[in-house]
């Protein structure tokens, strides 16, 4: 491992709850979870990396798997960052907007929706920065510059 790598992120740090309180989960944030019980029980949301059980949304409850508690906090957020109905009802809360029709329930829904899938993103966009300052630091290991 990179000694030299960016510290891990954890809860309590400042400025990582900022929109996302967690909420007894470590990985995997509560608006992500209520985003992929409403949208996502009736599908497959993510395998198992370890043991490569099918999780439907309504199997979710947490960041590990049911059957063997790996962690799926990243398959998860892959699947609310590519997820067709997370889309379709994110698409919906805009046309009602442009609308003008304020659908509570739909509204609260897509905004949920949409701050699980700014944070799905960030801890993307965070997991790519690490992956690629490590590769950086490889590369330039293997050429005895660092
Ligand atoms: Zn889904
Ligand atoms: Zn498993």
């Amino acid at each position: 491992m990179d000694a030299d790598g960016p510290p891990v992120r954890r809860a309590g740090d400042a400025g990582w709850t900022r929109t996302a309180p967690r909420l007894g989960t470590q990985g995997i944030t509560q608006e992500e979870l209520v985003v992929l019980g409403w949208n996502c029980v009736d599908h497959i949301v993510a395998r198992c990396p370890q043991c490569d059980a099918a999780l439907a949304g309504s199997q979710v409850g947490g960041d590990s798997c049911p059957a063997c508690s790996a962690d799926v906090t990243q398959v998860l957020r892959l699947h609310i960052l590519g997820c067709e109905e997370i889309e379709s009802a994110l698409r919906e809360h805009i046309d009602r907007g442009r609308a003008h029709i304020d659908g509570a329930r739909a509204h609260i829904d897509a905004s949920r929706a949409l701050r699980a899938r700014s944070d799905a993103l960030r801890a993307r966009s965070d997991a790519i920065a690490a992956e690629s300052k490590a590769l950086v630091a490889r590369t330039r290991r293997t050429f005895g510059l660092g």
